[in-house]
């Protein structure tokens, strides 16, 4: 069995995230006028309230927003930017190269493949969607949302402003308690449990080394590290740190383990692509060049 992490493992989260929330500030700036760095710090508040970076309400929680739309509903009044954030979602949602045939050859091969990620249930249903794994995935474990759907309400399903629908067709998708954060091995040990699988019959793939692979090893699972996916190194990682729901403590540890802090090695490195790991199946891709 295969035991996946998603976000910068299967995709570039961070890449996508990037985008759609540049587009939003942008545009937010653009329509209010208001301060980039004031925007910026009433977001991170927000974020860290909802525990989450993927907000979907988060225009109608941000003082200053709120203030300059007035008796509006703010999500008319920044409908501009909220669509210019959704269309670069969809537009750099895509899985990383070699993704698809990998998995292909796993199934043939009678892998079982086994989704475990910290984000919240209805942006990875989206993005299982979107990149055509509903249903590649046998099984997805996520974080559940904080509140309906990450702030989407029944309503504003109806009235379209998501497109998005619930669930999954093929996958099935079980929701962790809230709250239980990666590097706890807790849920991997129980995820093998309930997959009736050994220890010693998994392999675990994930790009974070301080979550992802320490997990790994503390659950005594064959880890390998995704090193393709990390984003941390990028200029543009600071804008994430800025605004995000992690705490103080979590973004200067991550900080440091991404300047070479290194006190955690992985057993097995995908350097460039996901396919690096079909060997640890006995697979290779026939007829690849
Ligand atoms: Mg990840």
């Amino acid at each position: 069995m295969l035991i996946t992490d998603l976000d910068n493992t299967l995709w570039d989260w961070f890449e996508a995230w990037y985008q759609s929330f540049s587009a939003l500030l942008d545009g937010l700036v653009s329509i209010t006028g208001l301060d980039r760095q004031v925007l910026e710090e009433q977001i991170k508040a927000v974020h860290q309230r909802r525990g989450t970076t993927e907000y979907s309400n988060l225009v109608r929680e941000v003082p200053a927003l709120v203030e300059f739309a007035g008796p509006d509903d703010p999500f008319d009044v920044f409908d501009e930017a909220l669509h210019a954030q959704n269309s670069a979602r969809k537009r750099t949602t895509r899985l990383y190269p070699g993704v698809g045939e990998t998995f292909e050859v796993l199934k043939r091969q009678g892998v079982r493949v086994v989704a475990y990620t910290e984000s919240g249930a209805y942006w990875t249903e989206w993005r299982l969607r979107n990149t055509g794994l509903d249903g590649v995935i046998d099984v997805l474990y996520s974080s559940p949302d904080h509140d309906v759907a990450a702030g989407v309400t029944p309503e504003d399903l109806r009235t379209g402003r998501f497109t998005g629908t619930y669930g999954l067709q093929a996958t099935q998708h079980n929701q962790l308690p809230l709250g239980v954060l990666k590097p706890n091995k807790q849920v991997l040990l129980e995820i093998l449990t309930e997959q009736q699988c050994a220890p010693d019959e998994v392999a675990y793939l994930g790009d974070s080394l301080m979550k992802d692979i320490a997990m790994a090893q503390g659950a005594g699972v064959l880890d390998v590290h995704a090193a393709y996916g990390q984003a941390q190194k990028r200029p543009e990682y600071d804008l994430l740190r800025r605004v995000t729901h992690w705490t103080d403590a979590d973004v200067a540890r991550e900080a440091a383990l991404s300047q070479g802090g290194g006190e955690i090695v992985p057993g097995l490195i995908c350097h460039h692509e996901i396919n690096e790991i079909l060997p640890v199946f006995g697979a290779s891709l026939v007829g690849a060049p």
